[in-house]
């Protein structure tokens, strides 16, 4: 067990992790009795000032429902409402707003996409693809959608580092493939797709591909033009916004093509006894009341984001994330699942003789949060033989004194159970 690796000189280069911390005020707390570790990014992240305070002015000063009303409040929370879509749009560099629909977080994206183009697209004896890496998000609303249709899944396997292998991938493509459903990164294993190449291929087929990105865009600049995708999810509360907001993207032409996915306010045009017309697209998916305030708080979230310098926080979370993986290597009896080539964010581990579970109520108990079990990928685990593993998942705001406390607690599981 060894903290003391070198740390690498990007440590004191532009990127001032210190001076990010002071904005999200949950880091000076003390849990029992120590200063708050956090590691559990992936599960959800950190909410800066900025965001906090957005929410606090909602309810506080500009409260009221959007897109009917014609008094002040009601106008000032429908434009505060769309430019909160026009900055998701800028942010995932969409052709257009329309193309952004809101939603409660990625598995209700996912689940849209089931219900809606899935119901018209998939009939009997159709497949979908998916990797054998998704989180159960990406699995149970196309398995409860293959079921109904007696449609089947098809299943990229994933090697022994944790990379998919494409060259099976290239043979799942078939006459049969309605949809291609892959994630971004990793929540289980860090693993960064080669989504472009996913798209290309799967293209080439002339098949759509969702991405789920609810693991990327935290870390790194997404681009939906330049990935090429048809749809692609994120949850707002994993990009520093709020919990109950997220995004689907969509392809503009798909969208209209696709039946709505629940019927209310606000998605209509017309509605008689005998018949109901649609709203346009994206409000046709945004049936009832949406959540504005978490919205308007994604919108502050992105502002945020926007305002540091994303190459730099990519080459700090690298460097952390190379550091991290190293320092925990020499941790005696400690095997990191996952090593892919391209990774971000996440290290998953198991440590000889220790369950998981336990090694996270020690960390707990050092002020250390990490997440321990199967992380909602159990077909996953499965293909490691694990039942679960330990997996401590950072953000821009961690650091090197934090990976160093992280292998300290480390040492007291040895202690605890030597
Ligand atoms: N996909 C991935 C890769 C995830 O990490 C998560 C959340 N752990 C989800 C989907 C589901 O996101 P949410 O619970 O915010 O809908």
């Amino acid at each position: 067990m060894n903290g003391a690796v070198p740390v690498p000189a990007v440590w004191r280069a532009p990127f001032d992790v210190e001076r990010l911390r002071a904005d999200f005020p949950i880091l000076r707390e003390l849990v029992r009795g120590r200063r708050l570790v956090y590691l559990d990014n992936a599960a959800t992240t950190q909410k800066p000032q900025a965001v906090i305070d957005s929410l606090a002015r909602v309810y506080g000063q500009e409260n009221a429902n959007i897109h009917r009303g014609v008094h002040f409040l009601s106008e000032l929370a429908t434009a505060a409402f769309e430019d909160a879509r026009r900055a998701v749009q800028r942010l995932l560099n969409a052709p257009d707003p329309r193309e952004i629909v809101f939603v409660r977080g990625t598995t209700e994206a996912i689940n849209l996409v089931a219900h809606s183009f899935g119901r018209q697209q998939v009939g009997a004896g159709d497949e979908i693809v998916l990797s054998e890496m998704e989180h159960h998000s990406n699995i149970v609303p196309w398995q409860m959608l293959c079921e109904e249709r007696g449609a089947r899944l098809r299943v990229i396997p994933v090697s022994d580092r944790g990379e998919l292998d494409l060259d099976a991938f290239e043979r799942l493509l078939g006459p049969r493939t309605k949809l291609v459903s892959v994630v971004h990164v990793s929540n289980a294993l860090g693993t960064v797709n080669p989504v472009r190449r996913i798209v290309e291929l799967a293209h080439g087929a002339g098949v759509p591909v969702l991405v789920d990105g609810a693991q990327a865009v935290a870390h790194m600049p997404v681009d939906v033009q330049a990935i090429g995708c048809d749809f692609y999810a994120f949850s707002g509360h994993k990009v520093f916004g709020p919990t109950g907001i997220g995004v689907l993207y969509g392809r503009q032409a798909l969208l209209e093509a696709m039946p709505p996915y629940q019927g209310g306010g606000d998605m209509i045009r017309s509605v008689t006894f005998e018949r109901t017309t649609y709203n346009d697209v994206p409000h046709k998916f945004e049936a009832g009341t949406p959540n504005i305030a978490g919205a308007i708080g994604l919108r502050a979230a992105i502002d945020y984001l926007r305002r540091i310098d994303l190459a730099a926080m990519g080459a700090y979370e690298h460097d952390l994330l190379e550091y991290a993986t190293e320092a925990l290597t020499c941790v005696k009896g400690l095997r990191v699942v996952g090593t892919a080539a391209e990774k971000s964010g996440v290290i998953s581990f198991v440590l000889d003789e220790v369950h998981p579970h336990d090694i996270g109520t020690i960390l707990d108990q050092e002020g250390v949060a990490i997440r321990t079990g199967h992380h909602c990928c159990q077909p996953l685990m499965h293909r490691f033989g694990v039942p679960a593993t330990a997996r401590a998942s950072f953000a821009l705001y961690n650091t090197y004194a934090e990976v160093d406390a992280l292998v300290g607690a480390l040492r007291k599981v040895h202690e605890v159970f030597a």
